[in-house]
């Protein structure tokens, strides 16, 4: 499951992936829709119930983030995006 996040430049001119907590975005959306907030692997995009369906498998595994599909070497237990020189992008 990826989700649409945007991402960020520092001073080391590197690229950072912006990811998102699942906890606090469960917490954030507890009365909203999640519907459309993340894509399946096909591109397509979610369902409010396959999307909870799947947080509550990936926070079972132990992940506490969200990253891009473009985040090579993305940590989902904590480190989140481990910066990527930016002519990896180009
Ligand atoms: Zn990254």
């Amino acid at each position: 499951m990826y989700g649409l996040f945007t991402k960020e430049i520092n001073e080391m001119k590197q690229i950072r992936h912006l990811s998102t907590n699942i906890e606090g975005l469960l917490r954030n959306f507890k009365n909203k829709k999640l519907t459309g907030l993340f894509d399946d692997e096909n591109g397509n995009p979610m369902s409010d119930k396959a999307i909870r369906k799947e947080l509550a498998e990936l926070q079972a595994k132990g992940h506490k983030l969200i990253g891009s599909d473009k985040c090579k070497g993305f940590d989902p237990f904590g480190g989140g995006c481990p910066g990527h020189p930016i002519e990896d992008e180009q």
